[in-house]
């Protein structure tokens, strides 16, 4: 029922912004500096719709087409912002630069070129992150670039048509302390505003460890299940 549901939205945003109020107080940061990212994935579109009802105003999302179709089959004029946060095949990036406001995943050099195409053809703008891999050597599917790479593709980003570079989005290493990770990470995000100075946005933390983000300086955190529950099939 709509109303149940609305209702235990509600008290799972309660507890997620009081968690994020109290990690943005004990890392001593300005309250209001964090901005949260829900991310609706494998949940329908009424859920974004309630979301938006409960004043949340970024939603993320991780595949095409299902973020596509999803963000057509919202109600209403919301002024939402979308975050495409998923791997993304080059192919397809004309298709997501039709409706992302943010692609957090940008990861290489082709799709840089393929995004700023997109953009450039649907006459948008798009946010575009760095998405880099904080430990590329242990895992079998790489998610993001290398570390050593974040400058290049950065720049790539920063001088294409169509596109803003935003800053830097990862992912915590997988069953292990996320802290180390983190803090590589912030050293990354530090040293690219030392040469883009408007690339302010960290992307860190999800729900299992938005506080180790906050703690390293995430502007952002992505939060799916703390909002919306386990998901059926979990990715
Ligand atoms: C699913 C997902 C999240 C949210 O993860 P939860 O553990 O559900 O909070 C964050 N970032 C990305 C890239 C995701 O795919």
């Amino acid at each position: 029922m709509t109303s149940q549901r609305r209702a235990e939205l509600l008290a799972n945003l309660a507890r997620v912004g009081e968690r994020i109020e109290e990690a943005t107080r004990t890392a001593g940061r300005a309250p209001g500096e964090v901005t949260l990212v829900v991310v609706t994935k494998t949940y329908p579109a009424a859920d974004v719709d309630l979301l938006a009802d409960l004043g949340v105003r970024h939603i993320g999302e991780n595949r095409h087409p299902e973020a596509g179709d999803k963000h057509a089959a919202v109600t209403g004029d919301r002024p939402l912002v979308w975050h495409f946060v998923g791997g993304l095949q080059t192919n397809k990036a004309s298709a997501v630069a039709r409706y992302a406001d943010v692609i957090e995943s940008v990861d290489r050099g082709p799709l840089v070129g393929a995004l700023s195409t997109g953009a450039l053809r649907a006459g948008r703008d798009l946010d575009c992150l760095v998405q880099v891999d904080l430990e590329p050597e242990q895992r079998e599917v790489r998610s993001g670039c290398r570390p050593d790479e974040v400058p290049d593709l950065a720049e790539a980003v920063a001088r294409a048509d169509g596109l803003r570079l935003g800053g830097l989005m990862a992912l915590a290493p997988l069953g292990a302390d996320p802290r180390p990770a983190f803090e590589r990470l912030a050293q990354l995000a530090a040293r690219l505003r030392s040469e883009h100075p408007d690339a302010v946005v960290l992307s860190a933390g999800m729900s299992g460890d938005l506080e180790a983000g906050i703690e390293a300086g995430a502007t952002h955190v992505r939060i799916g299940r703390a909002v919306l529950g386990e998901r059926p099939r979990s990715r």
